[in-house]
């Protein structure tokens, strides 16, 4: 069995800050720790359920988080970005890997008070949609995957993004390692209770095959983008297919999910760039 594990930061115990979160955070180096060790704490629990096969997936900014040399030796480790894309942690996932688990990831922008919530290219983006309803990165990456037939099985981060997840797709195992208590503050467990949590719920979320099941959103497809300010709006709607639907909204509708990800990774693409050429 294969099992793909996509990661990001903020959702890390202990992880509060942008000083965790920034390649030049003075915190930096001990939150890639921290994530390195849950990571691991993922694949053991689900080696203890059989699993044989592990990629793990760094999916946050420069995608260069996990220390290589601590992470479990069983993972194959995908590290780096391509150019200028947003970072994701199911870019290269296909249809040979059986299931993924989403480690270390945050609520959506906007909702309160969830940990350094943002969805996708923070930068320019301030809220996502799928068919009308707002999603986080949990849920836009759980439909890429779904695409393939691959099912998320956990997802481990604060309360705020597992009472979220619930709603959205309620078959998914949460690991709690945090209470949220706002942006930039937590209640966290110990890091070595964190991924105590996280092997138990991995465990249990492999051997659990009645709530494998793939996040499927009706056809055609629809992702819309709200961005922070119009001049963003006339860079996406130069990618095909994508269309305004409001004065800072831009939507693309398609018959697959996978092309309407592309479209989406390239309005974050294209207006990321204008982020850092105008500010
Ligand atoms: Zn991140």
């Amino acid at each position: 069995m294969k099992l793909w594990i996509g990661t990001d930061i903020e959702g890390v115990a202990g992880v509060v800050n942008r000083e965790h979160t920034a390649r030049d955070g003075r915190e930096h180096d001990r939150a890639r720790g921290w994530l390195t060790d849950e990571v691991n704490a993922a694949i053991a629990g689900a080696a203890a359920a059989g699993v044989t096969e592990f990629v793990v997936a760094d999916g946050h900014g420069t995608c260069r988080n996990i220390f290589p040399d601590r992470l479990d030796p069983r993972a194959r480790l995908a590290t780096g970005q391509l150019s200028s894309l947003p970072p994701s942690a199911v870019q290269a996932l296909d249809a040979s890997c059986d299931a993924i688990f989403l480690v270390g990831f945050h609520a959506r922008a906007g909702l309160h008070p969830g940990v350094l919530d943002h969805t996708s290219w923070s930068q320019t983006v301030s809220e996502v949609r799928i068919n009308g309803a707002p999603v986080g990165e949990c849920e836009i990456n759980a439909a890429y995957a779904g695409e393939l037939g691959v099912p998320v099985l956990l997802v481990s981060g604060d309360d705020v993004l597992a009472a979220d997840i619930h709603g959205s797709m309620p078959w998914v195992r949460a690991a709690v390692v945090k209470r949220a208590l706002g942006r930039f503050q937590a209640e966290s467990l110990h890091p070595s209770l964190a991924c105590a949590r996280i092997r138990e719920e991995a465990e249990e979320a492999i051997r659990d095959e009645a709530q494998w099941k793939s996040y499927q959103p009706s056809r055609p497809v629809t992702l819309e983008l709200d961005f922070h300010h119009p001049m963003y709006v006339d860079l996406a709607v130069l990618v095909p297919g994508c269309r305004q639907t409001g004065p800072r909204s831009v939507a693309h509708t398609a018959d697959d999910y996978l092309h309407a990800f592309g479209a989406f990774t390239a309005m974050c693409g294209v207006t990321g760039i204008a982020h850092y050429q105008h500010r």
